[in-house]
């Protein structure tokens, strides 16, 4: 007997266990497709797939609900692949080894793949359930969500008819979301002459560290200090009291993390030293007092250091500390209709000295309002330009704008009080989901995205709770049966 066969609900385990059995890495999504693909024709149903591997399955409506509006009910059908060091484990050919405690499912030793196999598995369970009589319902199967959501960026708008649809990406039950933030990155390139370093000069190092950086969606409302923006306060403070000139300025790394680390090499008059090593010594403290408890490990070091080869021309110098200080970071906008919800940031991720004196900025701005994600990338390129930088925006992705008057969601609360006895949050994030993609193609598309508990999701400790599997399961199909007739529009 398998693991997982005494577990509720009893097909979407069968199901999750089956998914467990097919290597799904990004980009390596072959065998789950097959392994979908003939499940759609064991069961008789309607499938297809589109030029970059997405699937679509079909569920015919019951003879007695062909009024129904269509539900589309979509998943990833990829995974993230992580193990322990020593756990051996070859992620083209081995199966994941769920284990049940009862309370939780994990796998051993790798991430489970709960995220998003548990979409897919609920998506199966939906299709065969012979008790539930439904309108018709379309399964969205994307790929390639976690390494670049190339599935949802290359969906074609006719690919399914739904539009209303429900993603089963989400990680925490009692939680239904209603919005997500599109994203954009704006980078500066300057160039800068440098100089021969003069005699009879002193050379420091500088260093801030022991910030607690964070995701730059998730946690950018949280204050915390951006390495970026206090070594360049500490630069301009010494640049306008002593005659220093900068060598070198690396600070920052990941664009989607808050820069928790920077470090930069200047050189002053002999004359000064003892000034400016106090200087940056009251620096630290002033800094310390204004960030309190929020940021306790910051320290900011000050070094004598060997003579560098070049320094920075003071012009150039000049308009890259200004640029920089100029150049904002942060919450800059809070939704007007949910409380707590980040509508609009910006990241002012790093800044690096690179080869050919050319300096890199990136920076990225986030925001569930697609005009205003334009607007903050504006600001940006602006102070960046400040500094006679070249400025480059990405792409960038689409946000889900949300919208508390949505009949899917209405729907869903009505469901989860009638069954849970208590009001479900509904919340947005800021930070990029498909749903935002799918939002911009399927024009007027009522979403919302709801799922079980799942903790320590992409590491090996990732487990899901049984408990919230079976809420999860029983508030879907509640959700299924209660939608609306075709003509009916309770969309105000
Ligand atoms: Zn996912």
């Amino acid at each position: 007997m398998s693991a997982l066969t005494r577990l509720n609900p009893s097909p979407v385990w069968h199901y999750f266990e089956e998914i467990c059995k097919i290597p799904r890495l990004s980009k390596n999504e072959e065998r789950i497709r097959a392994y979908l693909l003939d499940f759609a024709e064991r069961n008789k149903f309607e499938a297809k797939e589109d030029n970059i591997g997405n699937i679509l399955i079909t569920r015919p409506s019951h003879p007695e609900m062909t009024n129904r509006k269509t539900i589309v009910l979509q998943s990833h059908m990829d995974m993230v692949g992580e193990k322990n060091a020593d756990h051996p484990h070859d992620w083209s050919i081995d199966p994941i080894i769920p284990v049940s405690n009862g309370e939780w499912v994990s796998a051993s030793g790798t991430t489970l793949g709960a995220d998003d196999g548990i979409g897919i598995a609920i998506q199966l369970a939906v299709l065969t359930n012979k008790n539930l009589k439904s309108g018709k319902i379309e399964c969205l199967f994307t790929v390639d969500e976690e390494s670049g959501m190339t599935g949802a960026v290359n969906l074609r708008p006719d690919f399914f008819s739904g539009r209303i649809l429900i993603n089963l990406d989400s990680e925490d039950e009692g939680v239904l979301y209603i919005g997500c933030a599109g994203g954009i990155d704006t980078i500066g390139t300057m160039k800068y002459r440098s100089g021969l370093v003069p005699d009879g000069i002193i050379a420091f190092n500088i260093s801030v560290t022991g910030l607690r950086g964070g995701h730059s969606g998730d946690e950018i409302h949280k204050g915390y200090g951006n390495s970026v923006k206090i070594m360049n306060s500490i630069l301009r403070n010494l640049s306008n009291q002593f005659s220093i000139s900068l060598s070198q300025f690396d600070g920052g790394n990941l664009r989607n993390a808050i820069p928790r680390e920077s470090f930069a090499t200047i050189i002053a008059d002999k004359s000064s030293e003892d000034k400016i090593i106090n200087r940056v010594k009251t620096f630290h403290a002033t800094l310390l007092e204004e960030f309190g408890d929020l940021e306790k490990e910051l320290k900011v070091t000050i070094k004598r250091t060997g003579i560098p080869l070049t320094i920075m021309d003071r012009e150039s110098q000049e308009k890259l500390l200004s640029s920089l200080t100029c150049c904002p970071h942060g919450a800059i906008a809070w939704s007007k209709e949910m409380e707590d919800l980040v509508e609009t940031s910006t990241n002012l991720a790093s800044v690096k000295f690179e080869e050919d004196n050319t300096i890199r900025i990136v920076t990225t701005q986030r925001s569930s309002i697609d005009s205003s994600k334009r607007d903050v990338a504006a600001m940006v390129e602006t102070c960046l330009k400040l500094a006679g930088a070249k400025v480059e925006h990405s792409q960038g992705y689409p946000g889900w704008k949300p919208n508390l008057n949505s009949e899917i969601l209405k729907i869903t609360q009505n469901s989860y009080k009638k069954l849970f006895g208590r009001e479900p949050a509904v919340r947005a994030i800021h930070a990029g989901l498909e749903c935002g993609l799918i939002y911009e193609k399927f024009k007027g598309i009522d979403m919302i995205s709801f799922g079980p508990t799942i903790k320590g999701a992409h590491t090996p400790d990732e487990k899901i709770e049984i408990r919230t599997a079976v809420m999860f399961w029983d508030l879907l199909i509640d959700v299924i049966s209660n939608i609306p007739l075709k003509n009916q529009d309770t969309i105000s």
